[in-house]
């Protein structure tokens, strides 16, 4: 009787994986202070894809560098035919100068990990290696993404133009969340993420004295004008149940208190969760915009651009999830909000059914936030997110 628990309880998924975690979490801190201590902006991280390939290639998972840049793509075959599941990390980070005075604070002056993509990273390398060790009882295949330049929006879509995702199936996402404590995780159901898009308008008048302001078209007046018309795109055109943001961030013009301008400049972003709310949106701003040359004589050049869609989940991809997380660790799981920040994992979960999971990186007595100099994720939040997606993985591809 007693061999046989023992059999039981060695094949017992969750205790695998969980000791195979702790087994390795250790040298995941240690990688994950290494990339801490050197931390490098969107597109630039070199250093950080070569810690990558290294560890890849010492735990003999085929991988190709240089995808979308900086971005380094591993492929783990299971035992058995399956579908391909894709698992996202991105590894940049930010402009801002830390100020945290940990040993293994950034050594590079204006540059810290404050997203914890430091974790990320080392959270997936930990991912790798536990599936590595599970691949034969995987049906299918797992592609490790470790992703460049999230934080500038453009390393998704940069390793989606390199075939990152040809042949998958469905993705998972994650991210650490410090107003969560660590042993929490979340989840929210279908969009998560906002949409972010901007726009750059030039409004052309005709300069002239302040004195005589029937000899020139007043761009000021008019960009005023605009400003407060763009006020009615949310609360007059948009759906009351589909969040949107329109915020303009800019406002140029002038050069003296009794010269009326040749132009003004606008600058401003659009969020939204919905894809009707987002057409909307540019309809009516492109529509305001052409009003404003009518109503005030002005001429008017307005650029929009769209950047990354909406982060929307897929039940098909997040149902089984986080019943594997509850499988893993018990009741530890919440519902959470929809934010309007932006992720480019949205490029990948427009493409095929996915799934972002929260991690709770919180540590007890802080109350911290992402993007800020003195951000300190609780470390244990690594062996509690390599635990959550080998389960989900092993799940999935049973
Ligand atoms: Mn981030």
């Amino acid at each position: 009787m007693p061999s046989t628990m023992a059999d039981r309880f060695a094949n017992d998924p969750g205790t695998r994986i969980r000791q195979a975690t702790e087994a390795i979490e250790p040298r995941l801190v240690e990688i994950r202070r290494d990339i801490h201590a050197h931390p490098e902006l969107a597109f630039e991280e070199t250093r950080t894809a070569g810690i990558v390939a290294a560890e890849l290639a010492r735990l003999g998972i085929p991988y190709r560098t240089g995808v979308g840049r900086t971005g380094v793509l591993g492929t783990i075959e299971g035992g058995r035919p399956g579908p391909t599941l894709a698992i996202r990390a991105d590894m940049d980070a930010l402009p801002i100068h830390e100020q945290t005075g940990l040993p293994f604070a950034s050594t590079i002056a204006g540059k810290m990990h404050a997203c914890g993509h430091d974790i990320h990273t080392a959270t997936l390398l930990g991912v790798a290696e536990v599936l590595k060790g599970l691949a034969p009882q995987l049906a299918g295949r797992v592609v490790l993404v470790f992703q460049p330049a999230e934080e500038a929006l453009g390393g998704a879509a940069a390793m989606i133009a390199d075939g990152a995702v040809e042949g998958v199936d469905m993705a998972l996402g994650f991210h650490n969340m410090p107003d969560m404590p660590v042993g929490r995780f979340g989840y929210c159901r279908g969009s998560t993420l906002a949409a972010a898009d901007r726009f750059d308008l030039v409004v052309r008048g005709r300069s002239g004295h302040a004195a005589h302001p029937s000899d020139a078209i007043d761009p000021i007046v008019a960009a005023a004008a605009f400003v407060s018309q763009a006020q009615t795109v949310v609360s007059r055109e948009i759906d009351p149940l589909h969040p949107a943001v329109v915020t303009i961030g800019m406002f140029h013009g002038g050069s003296a208190p009794n010269i009326i301008p040749e132009s003004v400049e606008l600058r401003g972003t659009v969020r939204t969760l919905h894809g009707k709310a987002r057409d909307t949106a540019e309809a009516a701003l492109r529509r305001l915009a052409a009003g404003l040359e009518a109503m005030h004589r002005v001429r008017c050049d307005l650029r929009y651009n769209r950047g990354v869609p909406p982060l929307v989940n897929s039940d098909r991809v997040l149902d089984p999830a986080i019943a594997s997380v509850r499988a893993q660790f018990g009741d530890v799981v919440e519902e959470g909000r929809p934010s309007m920040g932006a992720e480019d994992f949205a490029e990948f979960a427009e493409r095929v059914p996915a799934f972002q999971l929260r991690i709770g990186s919180g540590a007890p007595g802080r109350n911290d936030h992402l993007h800020n100099a003195g951000y300190q994720p609780d470390e244990r939040c690594i062996g509690l997110g390599v635990q959550a997606l080998s389960r989900i993985a092993l799940d999935i591809l049973s």
